[in-house]
């Protein structure tokens, strides 16, 4: 099957200016170099810290910024460089669900203006069809039709969340962003709002990019993961596999920190506490992007910046440890002076 969404080789780096001239001194490396595919019906899981450039990711794929490099098409039409208007009419195709709800929602439109908006900016629908639109949209994401007429500051977060899903599908989308649609939500709700996710997905054929800084709730959702670290997918699995052999220092990192169900797996595992903090992104280290954390790292890690390469089918890495070239050269390599 052909990819829903190709990413290649993305780029979003953020100029930062200084002094008086306001001349331009460096970058902002927010997504440096990220690759993949999503297969139609797909969730994949995107997760890393906060500021790993996650987020960034999502919304350049939808092409909410202007992009400093890379391709990115969506059911094969290459849309990485066109301008806001040639996008315009392949916006439908495309929409997100935003993490805060509270932020998202305009507080002077009622629910119903809400969910309609983007009928009126995008359909020639009747105000009919447009409002029977709403009403079934309503139906579909669990919200009381009776309620069409309220305004957002009525409603719970995760009543808000259900709104905000309802205005991103109004248009039908194919592809749907959602960065991180729980994050902001009771735990108690964040369960209820994954599954209708779940359900929407089948019930309308959606393809997602799922962002969370939580590998737990991703373990849910996802059908395959990428772990970014620093502006980079440090790693890419199916699921399963990434949740039983994690393959890069750092997603092992990352895993033992979270609950394992598997009571073997988590004895086996242990805590790795990582030590130090994220590098800026104006100023990733020489090398691997993480060898100033890495409990692996090794002389080479701070001289060559690993590529990420697929190590078995659909096991995408970007760590030395699984390039047997270099790992050959590592052995055979004098002890540092
Ligand atoms: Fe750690 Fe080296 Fe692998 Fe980077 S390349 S993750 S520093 S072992
Ligand atoms: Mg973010």
């Amino acid at each position: 099957t052909r990819p829903l969404v190709q990413v290649r080789d993305l780029r979003m780096h953020f100029p930062i200016y200084a002094g008086l001239l306001r001349r331009r001194v460096g970058a902002v490396k927010a997504v440096d170099g990220v690759s993949f595919d999503i297969l139609p019906g797909e969730t994949l899981g995107l997760v890393g810290e906060s500021g790993c450039g996650k987020s960034t990711t999502g919304r350049a794929v939808l092409r909410l910024y202007d992009i400093t490099e890379g391709s990115i098409r969506i059911e094969g039409t290459e849309i990485g460089h066109m301008s806001q208007s040639q996008l315009r009419p392949l916006r439908p195709r495309m929409q997100m669900v935003f993490q805060d709800p509270q932020a998202s929602l305009d507080a002077r439109m009622t629910v119903e203006a809400i969910i309609r908006e983007p009928l009126d900016e995008h359909t020639r629908l009747s105000s009919r069809e447009k409002r029977e639109k709403v009403l079934e949209l309503m139906d579909a994401v669990g919200l009381n039709r009776r309620f069409a007429s309220r305004y957002p500051h009525a409603f719970s977060g995760g009543q808000r969340q259900r709104i905000g899903i309802a205005r991103a599908l109004a248009l039908n989308p194919k592809f749907v962003v959602c960065d991180e649609p729980i994050a902001a939500l009771d735990v108690s709700i964040q369960a209820q709002v994954v599954n209708l996710l779940e359900d929407l997905q089948a019930k309308f054929g959606l393809t997602y990019l799922f962002i969370s800084h939580d590998l737990s709730m991703v373990r849910h959702i996802a059908t395959r993961v990428a772990v970014m670290y620093l502006g980079r997918i440090v790693e890419m699995q199916d699921r399963e596999r990434l949740y039983a052999d994690p393959l890069h220092p750092y997603t092992r990192a990352l895993l033992s920190a979270v609950n394992e169900p598997d009571p073997a797996l988590a004895r086996s595992r242990g805590r790795i506490v990582l030590r130090g903090d994220v590098p800026s992104p104006a100023n990733p280290p020489r090398g691997c992007n993480f060898c100033t954390r890495c409990p692996e790292v090794m002389p080479v890690c701070r001289d060559i910046d690993p590529e990420t390469r697929q190590v078995a089918p659909g096991r995408w890495v970007a760590c030395h440890l699984h390039d047997p070239a270099i790992m050959g050269r590592e052995r055979t390599r004098p002890p540092e002076a």
